[in-house]
Parts: structure tokens; sequence; C-alpha cells
């Protein structure tokens, strides 16, 4: 009886995760699919510690009673609470991406934890299927938890965002996996009557799960990351799956399964927009082979023009056309409530506004678009990439706010260049650029951009929320 209401409870969280992810397809619907997913996390969480509780009340000669589990499951939600909240208070919108690929190590982590734990189970090991699960769970876990560090390191800028390139390093990744296999057959056969020998082979194989991960990922060059930050969320949905699997938790089965798709699919549309194999990003490092990263991509490339904020406003106020297209200089300045702004302004003075955001932009899958609909930029003037790229020819001023790399016509232009093939918003295309950043210091990629030296740009230095504000006070 109490079984069927928590597979009942489970049925319903699952349709919620679903209606949650069918939400936070558009912007309209996005607030709504946020609490589909909150309440199907909650009902969740209650189906597991009603489910956990009935298990101990069923068999407390195998398990502890149930107070020790109540108690014990009461201590690890107040350890997450008491660590959580504050991270997820203080964190800045521009450290989202970092968090989230800290959050995905734990998942990495906790599956792996989970293999051992379902390995060292009192009930045994329970057959080849299981301990196929765990052999995978481990492998899948461990891969996650170091991959999901080493992009951590690099999106805080604590490592590098540059290519580790060993000589025959997809050599070794295939080597690493046809050895991981090896082992998985040994411990499949030995593992039930040799328990010792069975921990020397599932502890190696979370080892080489461990050095995949760290190894796949340096690998990935900084124009890359936006793949690997949505391929290790797929990553970390199929360690839930597996986990699931291992627990024998039909909720944990589907939603890791839910995560590890539409992590996928979101990677393969940003492996597209990007103009990148699929294939080629998941083994990692195949983007920069041949050694095409730029040595000297950092140096200026010519003289640059300077516009201070009250030529800028005259130029705007009598503008036709305006682009904006923000990149991640917006987010870390918190410049998109001055730029709304200033958009409403211009709009109501005639001038037809708009805004194009290339799909990498920032430092998260759709991270303009957030901080846009944050300020209360309407949606319909808010276009994609593809939508607007065309237009930019017949436009009269385009504001770049903080976007380096997105706008870098060397991606069109020059073979050798890291992001050689992205698809870029060809801004230089309009009769004037404003290019509004702090220096002349490269994106994310670390490629100088070319746009700053075109005779149609002119660069308006300073903090763009500051700059944005200048250029307010000078209108009209
Ligand atoms: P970039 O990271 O290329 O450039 C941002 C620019 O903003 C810098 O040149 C910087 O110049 C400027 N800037 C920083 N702070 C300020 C400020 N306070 N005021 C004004 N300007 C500022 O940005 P893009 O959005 O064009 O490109 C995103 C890059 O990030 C791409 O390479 C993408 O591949 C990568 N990436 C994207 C992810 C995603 O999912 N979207 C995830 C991981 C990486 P200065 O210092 O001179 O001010």
């Amino acid at each position: 009886m109490l079984l069927s209401f928590v597979q009942g409870l489970y049925i319903i969280a699952g349709v919620l995760f679903i209606l949650s992810l069918a939400g936070l397809s558009k912007q309209t619907t996005a607030r709504m699919g946020n609490i589909a997913g909150m309440v199907g996390m909650a009902l969740a969480l209650v189906a597991t510690i009603i489910h956990s509780l009935s298990m101990s009340a069923e068999d407390p000669a195998h398990r502890q009673s149930v107070l020790v589990t109540g108690l014990l499951i009461a201590a690890v939600l107040a350890i997450g609470a008491v660590i959580g909240t504050p991270i997820a208070r203080r964190v800045e919108m521009t450290q989202m991406p970092e968090l989230i690929a800290a959050f995905h190590s734990f998942v990495g982590m906790a599956a792996v934890l989970v293999g051992f734990n379902s390995f060292a189970a009192p009930e045994g090991t329970g057959g080849a299927v299981h301990l196929v699960e765990v052999a995978l769970g481990v492998l899948i876990g461990a891969y996650t938890f170091t991959g999901s560090v080493v992009a951590y390191l690099k999106l805080s800028a604590k490592m590098s965002s540059k290519p580790l390139t060993l000589p025959g390093r997809n050599l070794l990744n295939l080597a690493g996996i046809a050895v991981f296999f090896v082992l998985m057959a040994w411990f499949v056969a030995v593992a039930e009557t040799n328990v010792g020998l069975g921990w020397v082979l599932v502890i190696a194989m979370a080892l080489i799960g461990f050095a995949l991960g760290f190894h796949m990922v340096a690998a990935i060059g900084g124009g890359d990351m936006p793949v690997v930050v949505s391929m290790l969320n797929s990553y970390s949905g199929w360690a839930a799956a597996a986990a699931g699997f291992m627990l024998g938790n039909n909720l944990l089965i589907i939603t890791g399964s839910l995560v590890g798709s539409s992590g996928a699919i979101l990677s393969y549309i940003m492996c597209k927009a990007m103009n990148r194999s699929f294939v080629s990003v998941i083994l990692g490092g195949f983007g920069s082979e041949g050694g095409t990263i730029a040595v000297t991509s950092g140096e200026e490339q010519g003289e640059h023009r300077e516009i201070d904020a009250a030529t800028a406003a005259d130029l705007l106020w009598n503008a036709k056309s305006v682009i904006i297209t923000p990149g991640y200089g917006m987010a870390v300045a918190k410049a998109q409530y001055p730029v709304a702004d200033l958009t409403s302004k211009l709009r109501a003075h005639g001038v037809d506004v708009r805004f194009g955001v290339h799909p990498v932009a920032g430092r998260l899958p759709g991270h303009m678009n957030v901080l846009l609909a944050e300020a209360h930029v309407p949606y319909d003037i808010v276009l994609e990439m593809d939508e607007i790229n065309d237009d930019f020819a017949g436009t009269d001023v385009v504001l770049v706010i903080g976007a380096n790399d997105t706008v870098n016509p060397a991606a069109l232009d020059d073979p050798s260049s890291p992001i050689a093939g992205m698809p870029v918003l060809e801004v230089w295309k309009a009769d004037n650029v404003i290019v509004f950043k702090r220096s002349m210091a490269t994106g994310y990629a670390g490629v100088q951009n070319p746009l700053f030296f075109k005779e149609n740009t002119q660069m308006l230095f300073g903090d763009a929320k500051e700059r944005v504000e200048d250029i307010i006070k000078s209108l009209g």
C-alpha cells in the first residue's frame, strides 16, 4: 500500500519534470517550468524519505531503526541546506556556469559512491547485470566528477582555458576505454567469488574514469567550453540514471535520463551553432587538432579609434535602426538595466532597436536571454543570430556591449584562429559599430579581434554599465 503510494508520487514527480522541461523551452512559460520542477523535486524528496523510512520499518534486522534512518536523512538535508543556501544567495549571475559545473561534480561523485556502496551492500553483489551497472555507474560518475572539476577550474579562470594537447591524446583515451572494458569483464567474472579482487578492480575502473574525465575536458579549448558545460550536464544525468539502476530507484532513472538526453540535445544544438562536430567535441581536443592555436593571438592588429559617450548618444539619437549585441561583459557590468532603459528611450524616440543574441554569448546557454528578460526587454525585439545576421548591412548603429569572441570576424576570415568556423554576429557590416569594453584585452578564447581595428568601429572604453548610463544622460 505504502509502496504503491510512493510509486504514485514518483510518477507524478516524473510527469512534473517533463512538464518542467517543456516549460523551460520558452521564455514566456519558463516560470511555470521552474515551478513544476520545484514541486516535482519536493514530491520526489517526500516520496524518497517515506520509502527509506518504510524500508527501515520492514526489515529492522538488516537496516537501521526508523529513528536512526530519519535522523540520518534530517542530518543530510540540514548539511545540504546549510552549505547550499549561502552559496545560492551569494553567487553572481556571472558565476553560474562555474557553480553548475561544480554541482555536476557532486552528481558524479555521488554515482561513484553509490557504485562502491552497492558493491559493498550486505545483500551480496547481486548478479552479473548488477555488476555491469556498478562498473558503468562508477566509470560515468568518476568521469563526470573530474571533468566537472576541470570545467569549474577553467570557467572560474583558476586554470588556463588553453587546451591540454598531449601527444597521441586520442589514442590515450581509446586505450583508457579499452582497458576499462577488460577490467569490467574481469570484474563481472570474479567479483562474486573474490570480493577482495573485486574491490581492486572497481577502484581501478574509478581511477580510469577520473583520468579520462580530467584528460578529455582539459583537452578542450576555451571556445568550445559551452559544449563541454552542456555535455557534462548530460553526463551528470547519465550518472544519476546509473545510480538509479544500482539502487533500483525508478524516479532516479527517469530523472537521470531526462537530464542526460536534454543535455545531449542541447550539446548537439550548441555544436551546430558553433559549427563543431558533436563526436569531435565529445572526444575532446579534436577542435584544436593540428596545433592551430594562434600563439600571437593576443597582439593588436593596427590603430583603433575611440568615441565618447556624448558623441555616441548623438549617433544613436539620429539613427533609424540600432542593433545591440550583448556579451559576457554586459553580465559582468550588470549593464542590462541601463541597456533596457536606453532601449525604451530610443524606441520612444522612434528608433528601431533590436537585440542580436549569439548562441554562446556569455558563459552559459541562454545567459543573455535571461539577463534581458530580467531587465524587462520585450521578447519580440530579442532575436537569435540566424534571425538577425542578414540585417546588419542596413543598420545605422550597432552597440557591441561586452561581447568579443561572438562578434570576431577572424572566425570567418582566419582559418588558423582557434574559433575558425564558428558562425558569428556580422556586426562589422553595419554603418557604425560602437564597442563597449574596458581595454583592448581579448575575450574568453584568448584571440584578438580585428573588428576593433576596422574603419567603421569606435571603442567606448570603461565599465559598460557606467558608459551606457553616460549615454542616457547625454541623449536628446
Ligand atoms: P567574451 O568572453 O569573448 O568577451 C567579453 C568581453 O567583455 C571581454 O572582451 C571584456 O573586455 C569585456 N568586459 C568584461 N567586463 C566588462 C565590463 N565590466 N564592462 C565592459 N566590458 C567588459 O564574450 P562573448 O559573450 O562575446 O563570448 C563568450 C565566450 O565565452 C565565447 O568564447 C564562448 O565560447 C565562451 N563560453 C560560452 C559559454 C556559454 O555557454 N555561453 C560557456 C563557456 C564559455 P575587457 O576586459 O577589455 O573589458
